[in-house]
């Protein structure tokens, strides 16, 4: 029986804001989910602290809500333990790029096969809306008594220099855009970064739906003028593959950098980059170790038949005692 996107919801009560970007992320990642024909038990959702945080409570898979900006350790934890998952990591702005900063970076170079959504908005929505690491220079959003006094991270300066290998950003409120840019993230062999940009309604009055879709600056037959955009398929390339030049490749980074740049009247969505010359962290490791994915930690028997353990841990113990 094909998966429906009803197999990935679950009951429990939804308290975000009501208009709030969240329910966009979390809908696509269902629907995202469903259309891959994925089953609940071969996924499993990983969350930091944060409005985003409550994420695994509403998708029905295995699902852990975690430390704050500590998200993507836990999630490269199950994916090591369990190659076979399909792993989805989801956390806000100030989690990932705040307090998670050091794991972003680290997660990106060691190239993992997951993928991580951050659900960006600028503020802090749950601790009621300062400013997050994301937030422009001078913007002054109303839970704040002064203008931005810091300029703001880019996150996809960063997951570039991370090392992330499929880069993409997506806009909450455009679903069918947004289910491409995740079942396509989830099937790059690599780490995936995929930036939402997610109105906040109750704390960030300046980078709302609105904005976000021109209607503040309506021409004279009423026509807004979006500022958000999909990035042109057609002459933006974001495959890097091998056995291209160093030229080649040159090209498609500057390409990608003035594409991260813009922001302001025109934001671009759409996948930034997908780089297949950079080995994946399960094909390194099967160097090493290459009965790996036969019996990873998953898999491993800890208990015999009777259910006694089959680990004999006492020449541990007698290293560690203290004598
Ligand atoms: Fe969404 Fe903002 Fe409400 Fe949090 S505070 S649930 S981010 S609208």
């Amino acid at each position: 029986m094909p998966v429906k996107v009803q197999d990935f919801k679950t009951a429990v009560h939804n308290n975000w804001c009501p208009g709030c970007g969240d329910f966009g992320i979390l809908n696509s990642v269902q629907m995202a989910l469903a259309e891959m024909n994925l089953e609940p038990h071969q996924v499993a959702v990983f969350s930091g602290i944060g409005c985003s945080g409550k994420t695994p409570h509403y998708i029905n898979a295995y699902g852990v809500h975690t430390l704050h900006g500590r998200v993507l350790p836990f999630a490269i934890g199950g994916k090591l333990a369990n190659p076979e998952l399909t792993v989805v990591a989801v956390g806000g702005d100030g989690d990932g790029m705040g307090i998670g900063g050091g794991h972003f970076v680290n997660a990106g170079r060691r190239n993992v096969d997951m993928t991580y959504i951050l659900h960006n908005n600028g503020v802090y929505g749950l601790t009621k809306g300062q400013a997050s690491p994301t937030l422009k220079l001078g913007v002054q959003t109303k839970s704040l008594p002064m203008p931005n006094i810091n300029e703001g991270i880019n996150p996809l300066f960063l997951s570039l220099a991370a090392g992330y290998t499929f880069i993409a950003r997506g806009y909450a409120y455009d679903i069918k855009h947004l289910v491409g840019l995740i079942k396509q993230a989830i099937n790059h062999r690599g780490a995936s970064f995929v930036e939402v940009l997610q109105p906040c309604p109750t704390y960030n009055d300046i980078n709302t739906k609105d904005w976000y879709g021109g209607e503040d600056r309506k021409d004279a037959t009423g026509r807004a003028a979006p500022r958000v955009y999909k990035v042109d398929e057609k002459s933006y390339n974001p495959d890097i593959k091998p056995g291209m030049s160093a030229e080649e490749v040159n090209g498609k980074l500057a390409n990608f950098v003035s594409k991260a740049m813009e922001w302001g009247d025109r934001i671009p969505i759409g996948i930034f980059m997908k780089n297949e010359t950079t080995s994946s962290y399960d094909e390194r490791i099967l160097e090493r170790i290459p009965f790996y994915m036969q019996v990873p930690p998953a898999k491993r028997l800890i208990a015999d038949e009777a259910n006694r353990s089959s680990a004999d841990l006492t020449p541990l113990f007698n290293e560690l005692k203290v004598r």
